[in-house]
């Protein structure tokens, strides 16, 4: 305490600069704070979106352009995030618990090289979602790299009240029947009264709540066990609401 009440007395030796170590930990208060206000754009959008050009996030979706910067989801939406479990633990009695981190190995002349990946949803409940698929040779770099590329896959989701036996007008449900696939897994969203709630695997839950959708039946067929190809399916399926055959 004294120390400092001495600097305020004197005032110029404020003015000293601070070392590399502090002026980090500055940096990284300010990004934690705000990293839209830190971020320095690279692409086309990026700028355009930062000098507040663009402020809706449905032109730059439906122009088809590819976003290739995470920080524009980031100011233009307002996003909640959410982590599948992919993977399971290891051990005695089976292991089998779901994790969030899915651990593969590769053998080497050296040994087992570990791979971590993860699969992130992103979604601000109001029709915009996106999953990210991130591998790296830690956990918590593997969770970082999943929702940067869930921000990059961004889509929009197009909601409604397709039931007939629910007359309203509220975006509660989809619009009518949408189908999606990946792998052996194939997914039909089906629209649902208002109170059914989501009827549908765990994991497509946290996708459809992120999305804002809060009443759907579906039906499953295939290896629905297999979490990412179970997401994928869902997100297939979401992406068609913007279509009507
Ligand atoms: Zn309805």
């Amino acid at each position: 305490m004294k120390t400092e009440v001495k600097q305020e007395e004197i005032g110029i030796e404020l003015e000293v600069p601070k070392t590399e170590e502090e002026l980090i930990a500055q940096e990284e208060k300010k990004e934690e704070q705000n990293p839209v206000a830190a971020w320095n754009p690279r692409t086309q959008i990026g700028k355009e979106v930062k000098a507040g050009r663009i402020k809706d996030i449905d032109s730059i979706l439906s122009s088809g352009k590819k976003i290739l910067e995470p920080e524009i989801v980031d100011s233009l939406i307002s996003l909640e995030k959410d982590l599948l479990l992919v993977g399971q633990s290891k051990g005695k009695f089976g292991g089998g618990k779901r994790r969030a981190w899915r651990q593969t190995q590769k053998k080497t002349m050296e040994g087992n090289v570990l791979t971590f990946s993860s699969l992130a949803v992103v979604g601000d409940r109001n029709g915009h979602v996106g999953i990210g698929l991130g591998k790296s040779k830690e956990t918590l770099p593997s969770r970082e790299k999943a929702v940067r590329l869930a921000k990059l896959n961004v889509i929009k989701v197009t909601r409604g009240c397709g039931n007939f036996d629910c007359s309203c007008s509220e975006p509660h449900s989809i619009p009518f029947i949408v189908e999606g696939k990946c792998g052996s897994v194939k997914i039909k969203l089906i629209p649902a009264p208002q109170g059914t709630g989501l009827v549908v695997g765990d994991e497509c839950k946290k996708i459809l709540r992120l999305a804002g959708i809060r009443d759907i039946y579906s039906y499953t067929q295939g290896y629905g066990r297999s979490t990412i190809n179970f997401a994928s399916a869902c997100i297939e399926a979401l992406k068609n609401t913007g279509v009507l055959k």
